[in-house]
């Protein structure tokens, strides 16, 4: 396929030629198409949490609008006044979060929307699996601590979330599995490293653990029970915060688990 500064061919996944801007990118082999991640396709410039609304025909980001304190922003930096159904429901779910009762899940969201680092929310509307948070850069640089941005991919819609991570006798709360994302995409902004991140999938996982302790205390301050599973497995009991205790910012985190 012609890409114009260079052919790819969709069968090998490889391009036939170095990428004409090589030397910008030097940690990656110049033959890869967006470092290996053509699903995503990023071109981190943004320094927010950007909501991607948009794609060309090449799968490349060509539609975006970005958050900051409950307000959505063009590129340009002028206010976002158009009506895309996915923009005004992350703006809404985030706008909810940085109202809670709970400084640290303002303070969470508020460190994103402000960060050096891009961290991206897209809507998916497959018919199984969920949300996801991956590094921008790679698992192992998320593992190292190296601090990066995310990328978000969450149901599309509130019924579609609903179908695909309601769970049988837990009151539903995507704003609350929004939250749990946004911990992950917390961690990797900071670099934390506590944990192994996105190898194991499990309720041992500390990490996991980390993003259930903060689901919860997002479900406490929506007023809803707490739901401790993860998968299907608890996350055991040594590993749970205590969230009727209030946690006022990051430096204040539980030193038990
Ligand atoms: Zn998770």
């Amino acid at each position: 396929m012609d890409y114009g500064a260079r052919w790819y061919d969709g069968a090998l996944g490889r391009w036939t030629a170095v990428d004409p801007s090589a030397e910008k990118y030097e940690s990656l082999t110049p033959y890869a198409y967006v470092g290996n991640m053509p699903v995503k396709a990023v071109d981190p410039d943004g320094r927010e949490i950007i909501i991607i609304l948009g794609r060309d025909e090449n799968e490349n980001i060509s539609k975006t609008v970005k958050y900051s304190n409950g307000k959505l922003y063009n590129n340009d930096g002028s206010l976002y006044a158009g009506n895309d159904r996915f923009a005004l429901y992350v703006k809404s779910h985030l706008t909810k979060l940085e109202s809670l009762e709970d400084n640290y899940v303002r303070e969470v969201v508020s460190s994103l929307a402000s960060s050096c680092y891009s961290h991206y929310i897209e809507g998916n509307d497959f018919e199984y699996g969920g949300a996801t948070t991956s590094p921008l850069k790679s698992a192992n640089s998320a593992n190292e601590g190296v601090p990066q941005g995310s990328f978000l991919n969450i149901p599309e819609t509130e019924e579609l979330f609903k179908q695909r991570l309601g769970k049988e006798g837990v009151e539903f709360s995507s704003t609350a599995i929004i939250g749990h994302e946004l911990q992950h995409a917390y961690e990797l902004d900071q670099g934390l490293k506590e944990g192994e991140y996105f190898i194991k999938n499990s309720a041992d996982d500390p990490s996991e653990q980390r993003a259930v302790n903060f689901e919860n205390r997002i479900r406490r301050a929506l007023g809803l029970k707490l739901d401790w599973s993860y998968g299907n497995k608890e996350i055991p009991k040594s590993a749970r915060e205590d969230i009727s205790k209030k946690r006022s910012t990051k430096d204040d985190a539980p030193k038990s688990y």
